[in-house]
């Protein structure tokens, strides 16, 4: 099989970036992204800050104690999905196959493209004119496979781009922190640590067996990482991949209010699924078929989203503009279309630690005794959702299929 070219594309502190760009005397300063109360949740901080050893993830409390100096801002979902498909579109235009993996990560594969040498100067042309364009710094990592450029990406970064050339991926990847493998957690690397395992060096010297040993099945994949071997494909960015649900009623219905309770319980169902698979949608839509079998949908583009909350009045209010014939309804579905990976966090700007929490502890729940366990009241009308099947295509959900990614 041919060496493929795979380029891994990551706009740098996406969220400062973007505050950055709009605010130019936030540059060269410490700067907090995220909930700005006490309890708020830090979701992007600048290099700045990164000494202080200050973090992603952590409070916002915490944070500005351990650099006080920082200046706070309140995150915005809208206008980092809209930089977003800014540089979605560039990438479109420049390459002949791209996957979006996260509201700013993305991959393609430049494979064909003259060779090698070829594939580093459209790589480059293409930060060159994501950098000009939209004033966004963006690294990127240049390999035959994902793995190693996504690795490349964070050596380069920040700000700039590495090529790794043919044959020289273990290499590259021997004198790194295990740390750096994407597949090695917290949990896999204290595993590893406290077997006195620190570099990717001394993975690669071990045999297969002994790691499998060690962690088990997950062993071999980090094993095989380890090694620059990475066999996935970069799978083309499809807006209309989407998951969806619909109900068709035994008897047909005018009660409003049963179908408003209906699509709350969809929402949340939907919602929760795009949460476990760490997934977020930016477009949704409604749809309704009336008793004459005449079908009818209405969409909307949102902010990257995957919190109820935020969803459910969207929803509701779609089915509000639809629902205007006053006759029977044979089906309602709602579907959630342009997903890319990300966390419910990006929603979540306004709220403090107790809404991520509330979030986290209620998933926990529908993941122990089913997603219908925990519903709101106003979808408590609605027994069953309907199939999780797609109603356009008839494809099962592409988030419960690759839910364990
Ligand atoms: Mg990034």
């Amino acid at each position: 099989m041919a060496d493929k070219n795979i380029m891994h594309i990551d706009l740098d502190t996406f969220y400062v970036s973007v505050e950055r760009k709009m605010d130019a005397r936030l540059k060269n300063k410490p700067l907090l992204v995220g909930g700005t109360s006490d309890r708020g949740v830090v979701a992007a901080c600048s290099y700045e800050t990164r000494g202080y050893g200050v973090h992603s993830g952590m409070s916002m409390k915490l944070a500005r104690q351990l650099c006080p100096e920082a200046i706070v801002i309140r995150g915005n979902a809208g206008t980092y999905s809209k930089h977003s498909d800014e540089v979605t579109e560039i990438i479109k235009e420049q390459t002949p196959l791209f996957e979006k993996s996260s509201i700013d990560e993305f991959y393609a594969d430049l494979t064909g493209i003259d060779k090698f040498h070829g594939c580093y100067k459209l790589a480059s042309e293409v930060r060159s004119k994501i950098i000009k364009e939209t004033g966004l710094p963006i690294s990127f990592g240049l390999s035959i496979n994902k793995v190693v450029s996504k690795i490349a990406t964070g050596e380069a970064k920040p700000n700039n781009q590495l090529m790794i050339e043919h044959g020289h991926e273990k290499q590259f990847m021997a004198p790194l922190s295990i740390k750096k493998i994407p597949q090695v957690g917290d949990k896999t690397y204290q595993t590893l640590r406290h077997l006195g395992v620190r570099r990717i060096h001394t993975i690669q010297e071990m045999s297969e067996e002994m790691l499998i040993n060690v962690l088990g099945k997950n062993g071999s994949l980090i094993w095989r990482r380890a090694q620059g071997v990475d066999n996935r494909p970069v799978i083309a960015f499809n807006e209309r991949q989407s998951i969806s649900t619909e109900r068709t009623f035994d008897n047909d219905t005018i009660d409003v209010k049963k179908l408003k309770s209906i699509l709350i319980a969809m929402t949340e169902n939907l919602a929760y699924q795009l949460r476990r698979g760490d997934k977020l949608t930016a477009c949704i839509n409604v749809k309704i078929k009336y008793s004459d079998f005449n079908t009818y949908s209405k969409q909307m583009r949102i902010p990257f989203c995957s919190a109820d909350h935020i969803l459910i009045p969207k929803i509701l209010d779609l089915f509000d503009k639809l629902y205007n014939r006053r006759i029977l309804v044979r089906l309602i579905g709602i579907r959630f279309s342009h997903l890319v990976s990300g966390h419910y966090q990006i929603n979540l700007f306004e709220d403090d630690e107790s809404a991520l929490n509330l979030y986290s502890a209620l998933d926990k729940i529908r993941e122990k005794y089913g997603d219908r366990m925990v519903v709101k009241a106003a979808g408590m009308e609605a027994k069953t959702i309907g199939r999780m099947v797609n109603p356009f295509n008839g494809l099962p959900p592409v988030v419960l299929a690759h839910r364990k990614q």
